[in-house]
């Protein structure tokens, strides 16, 4: 989003307390804040919708403020399981993924927090081509929002797994937390979302420091420094060790347990030892290891792992909680990152000429 003086001003990046200051500035009474919050947060696509809001007030708005309306360019429907996956085109014609998974216990939400990102794991689709700008809070916002809009279905739980780095986005996306956790917006408990790290061990400290109630999962992917580094450049400047220890540090804080994640790869991360050594070092931690069968990935000749089954048993005998994820949206490349890589080397389409199938 712009900054400086005289750019628009993000509206819908405001905590309700922010709001409150904003309207004061502008000689409105405190109670306009609530009103206006929760019309943001309903998704008015223009500051005229904000019905019960005072025509001068929406006059000033329109001058003051940019109203974030990401636009849908592509929306795909999984024949299979219902999984819907929006493509956007943000305000600065930058696009990012957002996947509506449904499941028994209500209907869950993968966001991005970034577009691109700047992490590199080579298994990744959102690492090719690097990280492009980070999404402001209103943007992260925003898909739960109009995902929510579009589908008619509610969402009750978050995850964010989709494009980018969190934690390197962290201040933003802290904020997000914030405003989607509001009673008088969407009011997402801490207990619904999930929060994926590739393992950014300082900004791990620093969210530990919030001991927010969500999920902390942890991409670790290999647990010998040698498998990871080749997997996660992150994994080159602090090992595993570090990481494992950081985990812990967070869990003291928290009281949280910290899930795993663990993509299964062909011959690389999928070997017995490398059950043993991932069971030894997590031994005595309140931990759950998430086995995540490979998605393919066009541009990378990495393979599925066909011993899922038994990596999961081996841990398993020896004490480590281990579950493997059921794969949603198979059909419509669900798996975060890969719409966007192919809308970039198609070019976007036109606007309102969203696929609905
Ligand atoms: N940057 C964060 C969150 C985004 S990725 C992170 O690294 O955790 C969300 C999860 O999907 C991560 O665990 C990531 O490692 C995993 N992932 C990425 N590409 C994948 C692929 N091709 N197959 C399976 N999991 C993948």
């Amino acid at each position: 989003m712009e900054q400086g003086a005289g750019a628009p001003v993000d509206l819908k990046s405001m905590t309700q307390a922010e709001l409150a200051a904003f309207l004061q500035e502008l000689g409105e009474p405190k109670f306009r804040a609530k009103q206006v919050f929760s019309w943001l947060h309903k998704g008015v696509t223009s500051f005229d919708q904000m019905g019960n809001v005072p025509k001068a007030l929406r006059e000033k708005l329109v001058q003051r403020c940019r109203l974030t309306v990401p636009e849908i360019v592509r929306r795909q429907q999984s024949a299979q399981d219902g999984t819907i996956k929006y493509l956007w085109r943000l305000w600065d014609g930058n696009c990012v993924e957002t996947v509506l998974m449904r499941y028994r216990h209500g209907n869950s939400l993968c966001v991005s927090c970034q577009v691109g990102c700047n992490m590199g794991c080579v298994f990744c689709a959102s690492a090719l081509g690097g990280k492009v700008r980070d999404l402001a809070p209103s943007e992260i916002l925003d898909q739960v929002i109009f995902a929510q809009k579009d589908s008619g279905l509610p969402v009750s739980n978050l995850v964010m797994m989709g494009i980018g780095e969190p934690l390197d986005n962290v201040d933003n996306v802290l904020r997000f937390l914030e405003l989607v956790n509001d009673p008088d917006g969407l009011n997402i408990g801490m207990r619904h979302i999930s929060l994926s790290t590739c393992g950014l061990v300082n900004k791990i400290d620093k969210l530990a420091e919030c001991a927010l109630q969500l999920t902390l999962s942890v991409s670790l992917h290999a647990p010998d420094d040698e498998t990871r580094s080749k997997l996660m450049p992150v994994n080159r400047s602090v090992g595993v060790e570090r990481l494992l220890e950081s985990c812990r540090r967070y869990f003291a804080r928290t009281g949280r347990r910290i899930s795993y994640e663990y993509a299964m790869i062909d011959g690389v991360n999928d070997s017995d030892w490398q059950a043993d050594l991932l069971a030894r070092r997590l031994k005595g931690q309140q931990a759950h290891v998430n086995l995540i069968p490979l998605n393919h990935v066009e541009e990378s000749p990495l393979k599925p792992s066909p011993r899922v089954r038994q990596f999961q048993r081996r841990l398993e005998a020896q004490g480590v909680t281990a579950t493997v994820r059921r794969k949603l949206g198979g059909d419509i490349d669900a798996s975060c990152g890969q719409l966007r890589r192919k809308q970039m080397g198609e070019g976007v389409p036109e606007p309102g000429k969203e696929e609905v199938p």
